[in-house]
């Protein structure tokens, strides 16, 4: 088991012996779907008549006269169900589950989004399914957590450690390990246990499959480079992988937070101050202290604010093949107020981390270059946050009243 799914050095499967057989199954189950035509086929279906495949490719004219440079273009992952990219990724492993044959789906969530999508998919399969989430998340995302339970799903808040998403993830695997004959695990990004980075780049990459037929139809050519934000990796490995083979230039960007030099970021490969380590069964860089305690991390956009990260992009990161780069919460507010003011786009903060990276490029390109980001949420689904993140002082009043409303 050990061998199988490494990239480079990093990945593999560090499983307790009781999840052998589970794994076992499940990259089975892929590896069939896999090879089989009509599963991509019946993927590519649900994707259409059920969330909004093809997303279109936008060209952002105001943008790009704006810089005066580069010709800008935007991946519209946002237009999917439930607001995001993730949609692509839970929807693949539903199929999976039916193939399986199990009834019931967990996950675990941090800012609630992976949650909310799992339980969508989960209502439309017809799954049961349970959300771990820390205490301190279920209290700070209440919006999120009533749309799990609204959707049918239930939400077990966890009060473990420092009840945050790595308590969550730990929790989510002791019950799979009680209840691994009916349930499956969807874990929400490229990171995990093999198979769980390759499955889950085999869904999202649809978006480059997509991204890479749309650009040449509209402009007869490739782009020069391709921006993603980076959390765990999937939006950013979802469009990477349509150009590995291009000769385009592909950028991640993390979470700088407050500064790399405050120590509140959560930039893995793009600062010094990650290591190479195993945890939640696999190999990477973690933002870890020396004695492989993991560290607090911080961003504005709380999809990004992960201690790990793909172990793909680990190695691609190695190879040289992507280069990583950080945009500070201060860049990433100001970005998302560009774009939506000059495109009318609300990006999510997550992807307005692609955007403000882009800018920041944007001078030293020349008008023949194409730059693609790619937009992986709205942001309009986190008022709360984006508010928060602008410190809006005509919204803070609003729900000041809306609170005093519910005291009277
Ligand atoms: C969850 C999320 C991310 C981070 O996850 P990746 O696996 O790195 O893609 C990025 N953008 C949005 C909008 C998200 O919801």
């Amino acid at each position: 088991m050990i061998d199988r799914g490494y990239y480079g050095r990093f990945g593999g499967a560090y499983l307790p012996e009781i999840l052998v057989a589970t794994f076992d199954e499940l990259v089975d189950t892929f590896e069939n779907a896999k090879s089989d035509p009509a599963f991509w086929k019946e993927y590519t279906d649900i994707m259409s008549t059920y969330s909004c495949r093809p997303t279109p490719l936008s060209f952002a004219e105001n943008l790009t006269g704006h810089f005066q440079g580069a010709r800008f273009f935007i991946k519209r992952e946002d237009l999917n169900h439930t607001g995001a990219h993730k949609a692509n990724n839970v929807m693949g492993q539903g199929l999976l589950v039916k193939r399986m044959g199990k009834s019931r789906v967990i996950a675990e969530t941090g800012a609630g989004q992976h949650g909310v999508a799992t339980a969508t998919m989960a209502a439309k399969f017809g799954f049961e399914c349970t959300i771990y989430m820390g205490e301190v998340d279920v209290e700070r995302q209440r919006p999120n957590v009533f749309w799990m339970e609204r959707l049918g799903a239930e939400v077990i808040p966890v009060r473990e450690g420092a009840r945050i998403l790595k308590d969550a993830i730990n929790e989510a695997f002791r019950d799979w390990v009680t209840n691994m004959d009916t349930t499956h695990y969807v874990l929400g990004t490229v990171c995990g246990p093999h198979p769980f980075p390759e499955m889950v780049a085999y869904f999202q990459s649809i978006i480059g499959k997509e991204a890479r037929r749309q650009i040449l139809e509209r402009e007869a050519r490739l782009p020069t480079r391709i921006y993603a934000c980076v959390g765990g990796g999937s939006n950013a490995m979802g469009i990477f992988s349509g150009f590995f083979d291009d000769p385009v230039e592909l950028v991640g960007v993390e979470a700088a937070g407050q500064g790399l030099e405050s120590g509140q970021h959560a930039a893995r490969l793009s600062s010094e101050d990650a290591s190479i380590g195993v945890a939640q069964g696999y190999k990477t860089y973690f933002l870890q202290d020396n004695d492989g305690q993991m560290k607090e991390t911080h961003s504005v956009a709380a999809g990004l604010d992960y201690v790990g990260v793909s172990p793909i992009l680990a190695n691609l990161k190695e190879t040289g093949r992507v280069r990583f780069e950080a945009a500070t919460d201060r860049e990433v507010v100001d970005a998302m107020s560009l774009t939506m003011q000059k495109e009318g786009l609300i990006p999510a903060l997550e992807s307005a981390h692609a955007f403000a990276q882009a800018f920041k490029e944007a001078p030293t390109l020349s008008k023949e270059e194409i730059v693609l980001i790619n937009q992986s949420g709205r942001g309009d689904k986190d008022i709360f946050t984006v508010a928060d993140a602008f410190a809006d002082p005509k919204w803070q009043e609003f729900i000041k009243n809306k609170a005093e409303a519910y005291h009277a």
